[in-house]
């Protein structure tokens, strides 16, 4: 176990069997603030840390623009380990690596979640919708009985390839920096 918070050995699915390594989340236990990406990429395999590719450089411009810094938040993913090609992970994985995160968030006990993506943000909000409609408001999530307050940003890989999205993900991650109490 990574301090408790993730099972470095776990095999709950088929990911286990292709990962160089399980992929805790890393940063500040004590942040207000928590990242939660999709999955690790190869980068974030080979390292064993989230965000450590071009996708990371992406979130670090953002965190920069907020006036923050990785080590100020905490950042993780909602499966831990990385599908192989990168393809979305599956719904049964996602499942099977829900106790992961849960238990992340139990201990954490963060007050703003920003969710990057919409794949993210369906799972751990438990909602459809599209892109627009979920990152348009602010959600609010129960964890442990204490209200967290939840924003959905747009994935950092999302705006590898349309430029447009920066700024989009840049205005959300400023609005949970406020929220948080970061700025
Ligand atoms: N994309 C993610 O969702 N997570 C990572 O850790 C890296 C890329």
């Amino acid at each position: 176990m990574s301090g408790g918070l993730v099972d470095l050995d776990c095999t709950l699915c088929r990911l286990s069997e292709t990962r160089t390594q399980v992929v805790p989340g890393t940063g500040d236990r004590g942040s207000a603030l928590v990242f939660i990406g999709e999955a690790p990429g190869r980068d974030e395999d080979l390292r064993g840390e989230p965000f450590v590719g071009r996708a990371g450089r992406v979130l670090d411009g953002a965190l920069a623009a907020a006036g923050l810094s990785r080590d100020r938040v905490y950042i993780t993913n909602l499966v831990k380990c990385r599908p192989p090609g990168n393809r979305r992970p599956r719904e049964d994985e996602v499942a099977a690596c829900r106790g992961n995160l849960d238990s992340e968030l139990r201990a954490l006990r963060p007050k703003v979640l920003c969710l990057l993506g919409l794949t993210v943000a369906r799972h751990v909000l438990r909602k459809d919708g599209r892109m627009k409609e979920l990152a348009g408001t602010e959600h609010r999530l129960d964890v442990s009985g204490r209200g967290v307050r939840v924003f959905v940003a747009y994935h950092p890989a999302a705006c590898l390839y349309r430029r447009e999205n920066v700024e989009s993900l840049r205005e959300s991650v400023r609005l949970c920096a406020e929220a948080a109490g970061l700025r």
